[in-house]
């Protein structure tokens, strides 16, 4: 039916700091909102179409000290995840693998997630190279996106609709 696949469950992970609520916030207004109260976790429900069918994307914008990204409520609850880290901080690269070796252990198959490097603008500051990044996703099976979510532009949205039709594609099979 029509109906099938067309609501996805998407948990946004990453370190404090890296702008998952900047990426999510921009993909749902096309704005950048320089502050955001970091504590606040939130889920929207957002309706847009991808490739002409009617869509309900209910985002998940994870919050709180390292400890709370790893809550197994969020992980059964999700279908499809991405995973942020900042270009410009190591630190939250290396504990990628680490979130997604939780998901592993959770989900244990059929695990659906992007690889984003947050904060592209940010090229001086780099500590993270792009093949690096590449490379991850490369190991991880997903897709990889270099944005910045203060400059916006196609790709934020791309991600999202990408991650959605991977999750409508698993669904049916
Ligand atoms: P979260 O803790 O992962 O939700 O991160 P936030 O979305 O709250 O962003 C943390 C900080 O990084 C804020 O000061 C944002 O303005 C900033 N930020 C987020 N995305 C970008 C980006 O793409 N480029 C730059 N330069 N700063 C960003
Ligand atoms: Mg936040």
């Amino acid at each position: 039916t029509g109906k099938k696949g067309a609501e996805s469950k998407i948990v946004v992970l990453g370190n404090a700091g890296v702008g998952k609520s900047a990426l999510v916030v921009r993909f749902l207004t096309r704005r950048f909102i320089w502050e955001y109260d970091p504590t606040l976790e939130c889920t929207y429900k957002h309706h847009t179409t991808v490739d002409d069918e009617a869509v309900t994307m209910e985002i998940l914008d994870t919050a709180g000290p390292q400890y709370t990204i790893h809550r197994e409520g969020h992980v059964r609850w999700g279908d499809g995840f991405v995973l942020v880290y900042g270009i410009n901080d190591r630190h939250s690269f290396e504990e990628i693998q680490n979130i997604k070796q939780y998901l592993d252990d959770i989900k244990k198959t059929n695990l659906m997630c992007v690889l984003i490097g947050n904060k592209s603008d940010l090229c001086h500051e780099r500590k993270v190279s792009y093949v690096e990044g590449q490379n991850l996703a490369t190991d991880m099976a997903c897709a990889f996106y270099e944005i910045s979510a203060s400059d916006g532009g196609e790709e934020i949205s791309e991600l999202f609709h990408e991650l959605h039709r991977e999750i409508k594609r698993r669904k049916q099979m």
